[in-house]
């Protein structure tokens, strides 16, 4: 409400932020229509900010099991590789792939799939500590991205997750299902590229596999990893 009705005075109370203006004397059912306006427009501002937040979860947020979609957490790897190379800290990812998982899609059906995917997320999320992040990498695959840890804390984590996983009973009508998990892990200190770690989480996802299942395995080839795990 203002006393001042000049065009200069009106330009500079806008200019200063105010959204609308009332020259005394004012009317009040004026004064209540205006206010009923500014109501309007901020429950607007909040629908769009509500609505731009839940557009930024769907773009970085797999729909089915809430992890992180393949985007996202290849993005926040990128940017952990870049602290950790600063820092020269450690920093380990796991590549997680449920075994045999076809066979459990044609056994009990896809719709129980779905929920032995939702269950594992959940088992994964339970075995890692706050800082840590987990994301769909793929169909039956999930990338753990470990930073700021020296190895052998990281090593607890990947067992933890691989008999967490071992002990899931996803409930269906034609009993419990279970699911074992392979997990290649690859770290570094300091420096390393994207493309680098995942090729060596890979190969260890490999050898896990071709080891029988339901194991970790650890890379140790790439020069950058030398020291790093067991340490
Ligand atoms: P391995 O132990 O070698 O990893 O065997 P696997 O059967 O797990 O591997 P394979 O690559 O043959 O099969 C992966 C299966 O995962 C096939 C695909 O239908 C299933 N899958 C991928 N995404 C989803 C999904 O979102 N829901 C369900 N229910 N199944 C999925
Ligand atoms: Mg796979
Ligand atoms: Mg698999």
């Amino acid at each position: 409400l203002t006393a001042k009705g000049e065009k200069a005075d009106i330009v500079k109370g806008l200019d200063a932020g105010a959204n609308d203006y009332i020259s005394k004397p004012y009317d009040n059912d004026e004064l209540q229509a205006r206010i009923n306006v500014g109501g309007r427009m901020l429950a607007l501002q909040t629908d769009l900010l509500e609505a731009r937040d839940a557009l930024a979860y769907e773009a970085t947020h797999d729909p089915l099991t809430g992890a992180l979609n393949r985007r996202a957490i290849l993005g926040t790897l990128e940017k952990e590789l870049k602290r950790s190379g600063r820092r020269n800290s450690a920093l380990t990812i796991g590549l997680c792939d449920i075994d045999h998982f076809k066979q459990v899609n044609d056994t009990y059906g896809h719709q129980v799939g779905d929920s032995v995917l939702c269950d594992f997320v959940k088992a994964i999320r339970s075995s890692l500590r706050g800082y840590d992040l987990v994301g769909r990498y793929g169909g039956e695959e999930f990338l753990v991205v470990a930073p700021d840890a020296v190895a052998s804390v990281q090593e607890g984590l990947y067992e933890r997750l691989r008999y967490r996983a071992a002990h899931i009973r996803t409930a269906t009508p034609s009993g419990a299902v279970g699911i074992t998990v392979s997990i290649g892990v690859a770290g570094v200190i300091g420096k390393t590229t994207v493309d680098r770690l995942l090729a060596d989480a890979d190969a260890a996802l490999y050898r896990a596999k071709d080891a029988g299942r339901n194991r970790i395995e650890y890379a140790s080839a790439a020069p950058n990893n030398a020291g790093l795990i067991g340490c």
